[in-house]
This record gives structure tokens, C-alpha cells and sequence, in this order.
């Protein structure tokens, strides 16, 4: 693989809990927050990224949250994402990534980057809501995939 994201500094770290649902949220740069949502976020404010799929929060900081309709992009792991993007960066879907498994025989995330284009060209902090690497995104696709057979 010529450039993987995950080389970056990008890895989950976590966070606060959620004000709206409690659950424990993942640091995210203010760079990706700042890129994800519509409108201006003039502070540079320490965010966390709600991961629960049942609650509409997708960014918390101490003063402020943002909701699915605040943001830019479908959020793949919140209910009724469509399409549930797992690489963002390069748009690739979770239905390509089963897909990939099923059809072509993937089995680990470079199978899945080869087939699929996925990790090339990764910008994860301004592209992945998460603002880190979707490679672990990937792998857990992979494993749900193969788990279903
Ligand atoms: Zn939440």
C-alpha cells in the first residue's frame, strides 16, 4: 500500500460521555469537526464524537452538540444511515466491503483496499467523521461479514 492513514497519529483516544446520552464518546480533532459541519464553528473547542447508533448527537463539546443534521455527511454508524460510508475518504460503503467478501474473496483490509479503493489517497481527519483512520472500520466489517456465512 503506497499511503496508509493509519500511519498518522489517528488513533481512537477516548473522551467525555455524551450530554445526550451518556454513552462514552472518542476524541475528534477540531479539524474534522470544523469540516463536518454546515455551519462555522468559530471556537476551537476540545469535541468528542457520540458513537451511540439510537442518539442524533454526532459531536459534543463542553458548551455546544451537533446533530445528524448539523453534519455534512450520513453518519455510517448512527440508525438509518444511508449510504453507510466506512471509508470516507474514498466513499466506499459497507455494502461494497461485504460485497468485496462475499464475491471476490477478501479477507483482510488490504483484500479490501485492492478491491475496492478504499485507504487509497485517505485524508481520514478532514474526511472520516470519526477524524481517524477507517481501517479498524474495515476490519470489523470483514470479521461481521465472515461471522454471517
Ligand atoms: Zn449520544
Amino acid at each position: 500500500m503506497s499511503k496508509n492513514c493509519c500511519s498518522a497519529s489517528c488513533c481512537q483516544t477516548p473522551a467525555a460521555k455524551c450530554p445526550a446520552c451518556g454513552a462514552s464518546g472518542q476524541k475528534v480533532p477540531f479539524e474534522t469537526v470544523k469540516n463536518m459541519v454546515r455551519n462555522d464553528v468559530p471556537d476551537s473547542e476540545a469535541f468528542g464524537v457520540c458513537l451511540a447508533a439510537d442518539c442524533d448527537v454526532v459531536y459534543f463539546s463542553p458548551g455546544r452538540v451537533f446533530r445528524q443534521s448539523d453534519v455534512r455527511v450520513p453518519i455510517a454508524w448512527k440508525d438509518g444511515a444511508t449510504p453507510k460510508y466506512v471509508c470516507y475518504c474514498n466513499r466506499v460503503t459497507e455494502d461494497e466491503i461485504i460485497h468485496a467478501v462475499a464475491k471476490n474473496g477478501a479477507r483482510t483490509v488490504s483484500d479490501v483496499a485492492k478491491a475496492t479503493g478504499a485507504m487509497k489517497n485517505g485524508n481520514c481527519i478532514a474526511n472520516n467523521p470519526k477524524g481517524a483512520c477507517c481501517h479498524k472500520d474495515i476490519e470489523s466489517v470483514i470479521h461481521r461479514s465472515l461471522e454471517s456465512k
